[in-house]
């Protein structure tokens, strides 16, 4: 198992947590940052990335890609460690450390730990099949990582939204034959995408399988032989595929946070608004997921508590230095060798 020693652990990279990276830095402490997405951003980057904001201060607007950009740019002299595509499962404490396990087997060591994880974990929802788990990661992919691994092969994507119809539409660029699953008439998509793929339709290698839904897998060694899908009527067609991608858009679930014997009240932490520090010495909640008497649930407060939250820890970081307060202006970036 991989071993990684931090001074902070931060549970999420939204743009609260990213900016607690700057925080962090500018007093000395070094953060590694762990999200199950497989990019930097939360919500702004999985939710509305086009959107654009208008409530930071000083940018009379900004799209939540870009603001996610420039924190990106602005953290980068402190060179945090990113864990993406992986969950912090686990949580022990060992004297004055805390020890963390990730879905993907990293334990992190760290003195203390900021939760930035706002509505909990993304995660994407599932088809309900009693025996999906067995063909993830093999043949049943929920994200597309490398289109080449779809060459000349026969695909059933599923869903109604921009994420289904875009990828049925690229990957029929490399694909043998889609077929393209949806339970109603009517897909959510941005028009000229949904016209697009109907277009490919006529002669292209994309078959329509609308108003199906997917009703079995079969396979064995987690690969695919056979998709069954059924419609109201109770008729059934069986697809021969090698691979399927469901696209039934992303949930979020506090998921193993709820463990850690933190006072949570209706999914939110509580924290103290003077230090945003949890019911425990060492671990701290900012952003979304956390709750004070005044809380506002906005990205400009989550700023702000980054802010209270990386002073505040700087004494358990460091207990034999003082901390000196200083402006920016003053010193400058601090940069890690
Ligand atoms: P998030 O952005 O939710 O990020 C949390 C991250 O933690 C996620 O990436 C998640 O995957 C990860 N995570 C959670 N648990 C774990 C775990 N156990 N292990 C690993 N990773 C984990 N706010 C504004 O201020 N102005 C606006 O105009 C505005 N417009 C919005 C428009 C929309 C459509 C939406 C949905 C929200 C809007 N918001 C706006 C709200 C804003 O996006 C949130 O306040 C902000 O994203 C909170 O940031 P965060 O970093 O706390 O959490």
């Amino acid at each position: 198992m991989k071993q990684i020693n931090t001074d902070v652990l931060v549970i999420g990279a939204g743009p609260v947590g990213l900016f607690s990276v700057f925080q962090l830095g500018q007093l000395g402490i070094k953060a590694c940052v762990v999200d199950c997405l497989s990019q930097a951003g939360g919500q702004c980057s999985e939710l509305y990335p086009e959107k654009p904001i208008y409530d930071i201060p000083a940018y009379p607007m900004v799209t939540a890609r870009d603001l996610i950009s420039n924190l990106q740019s602005q953290i980068k002299p402190f060179k945090p460690l990113f864990l993406l595509n992986q969950k912090v499962e686990k949580l022990m404490s060992e004297k004055n450390t805390f020890i963390s396990k990730t879905s993907n087997g990293i334990s992190i060591s760290s003195k203390c730990i900021f939760i930035a994880a706002g509505n909990g974990a993304f995660g994407p929802n599932k088809p309900p099949l009693e025996n999906i788990e067995e063909f993830e990661n093999t043949s049943v992919f929920y994200s597309v990582t490398n289109k080449e691994n779809f060459s000349n092969k026969n695909i059933a994507i599923a869903g109604g939204g921009d994420s289904a119809v875009d990828w049925a539409i690229e990957l029929s660029n490399v694909a043998k034959k889609i077929y393209f699953i949806h339970r109603r008439d009517k897909l959510r998509a941005a028009p000229n995408s949904v016209k697009k793929l109907k277009d490919l339709t006529e002669n292209k290698n994309v078959e329509m399988i609308i108003p199906y839904q997917i009703d079995s897998i079969k396979g064995t060694n987690g690969e695919i032989s056979e998709l069954i899908v059924k419609n109201l009527n109770g008729q059934s067609k069986t697809l021969e595929v090698q691979f399927f991608l469901p696209f039934f858009g992303l949930s979020t679930e506090l998921g193993p946070i709820s463990n850690w014997g933190l006072e949570i009240e209706k999914k939110i932490l509580k924290v103290s608004q003077s230090s945003c520090q949890t019911s425990q010495e060492g671990i701290y909640g900012i952003g979304d997921i956390c709750d004070y008497p005044g809380k506002l649930k906005l990205i400009l407060s989550g700023f702000s508590e980054a802010a209270t939250a990386s002073h505040h820890c700087f004494k358990r970081v460091f207990p034999e230095k003082s901390l000196h307060f200083e402006y920016s202006t003053t010193k400058g970036i601090n940069t890690f060798s």
